[in-house]
């Protein structure tokens, strides 16, 4: 069965996301792991909690994924910036693991001039301070579009990263289609290739979600701005084969595309109802 949800504010509180993602009919959901702009979280009672895991498991909704935020960098040479990193993912990792989230998604950072080595070898260090090895949540690299000093638009360097952990059984990977297409990953005219490169440098194994989005910004662009499914560079038809391809299809994606709830609702509709025109 197709799992698809959609990326969800939690401005009303977890418990009322779960519930307003029941009502739009996914049956998975994506959420910041907390202030996505700022550094600010709240803490959940356990009360919340049980309610939250209550709701998603009564609901059949899974795969729940949670994503760090954008001022976390990982890569950054900057001593601050840097600190409140590694700060981020090893609290974020924690609670969103106490949470009962399947993953956590991060973008690997941006070198920022201190080129991709040394980011790297950043991004290898925070997250050994954060992974204990002991818990349940994977933790997930985005592909990137490689805008500016971006680490992560190559499959190589996502597994740079994943070989330099000390547990790399705790890292899997979640692919944006719109990232990778503006990476320069053919996944129009050539999924089949895309995905054999994905399993010779990567493997498929460890590929654990999708962002679908379309693509604002053409081929090869490193450029990072997303489109309704359909509406973008890549198109419906080849989203659709990227929802059917055997090696994806049972994966959970996730849209990130510009609608509130209610275009989110429509967009999953439109999806399943042309996916099942061909069964
Ligand atoms: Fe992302
Ligand atoms: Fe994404
Ligand atoms: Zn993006």
């Amino acid at each position: 069965m197709l799992t698809i949800g959609t990326h969800m504010s939690i401005a009303e509180g977890i418990v009322k996301t779960a519930e307003n993602v029941v009502k739009m009919e996914a049956n998975t959901m994506q959420i910041f792991s907390r202030n996505p702009r700022g550094s600010g979280y709240k803490t959940y009672s356990g009360e919340e909690i049980e309610k939250f895991q209550k709701i998603t498991k009564e609901n059949g909704v899974q795969f729940l994924l949670a994503h760090a935020p954008y001022t976390m960098n990982l890569a950054s040479g900057k001593a601050e910036t840097y600190e409140f990193a590694c700060t981020v993912i090893r609290e974020d990792i924690a609670r969103m693991d106490a949470l009962g989230m399947e993953n956590l998604v991060f973008h690997p950072g941006s070198h920022t001039g201190i080129g991709v080595e040394a980011g790297i070898k950043n991004i290898v260090a925070g997250l050994d301070q954060g992974i204990t090895g002991r818990e349940n949540i994977t933790v997930l690299l985005e592909t990137m579009s490689g805008k500016g000093t971006e680490i992560g638009a190559s499959f190589e360097e996502l597994k740079a990263i994943r070989d330099g952990v000390k547990h790399p059984e705790k890292i899997g990977i979640c692919l944006d289609t719109c990232h990778v297409f503006a990476a320069g990953y053919d996944i129009v005219h050539d999924l089949e290739g895309v995905l054999a490169e994905f399993d010779r440098v990567l493997g498929l194994s460890i590929l654990r979600a999708i962002h679908l989005n379309d693509s604002m910004m053409p081929f090869g662009s490193h450029k990072d701005r997303h489109a309704p499914v359909g509406e973008g560079e890549i198109g419906l038809e080849a989203l659709l084969g990227v929802m059917r391809h055997p090696a994806l299809r049972d994966l959970p994606f996730y849209l990130e595309t510009p609608f509130d709830e209610e275009g989110h609702k429509a967009e999953i509709q439109m999806i399943r109802e042309r996916l099942k025109e061909e069964n």
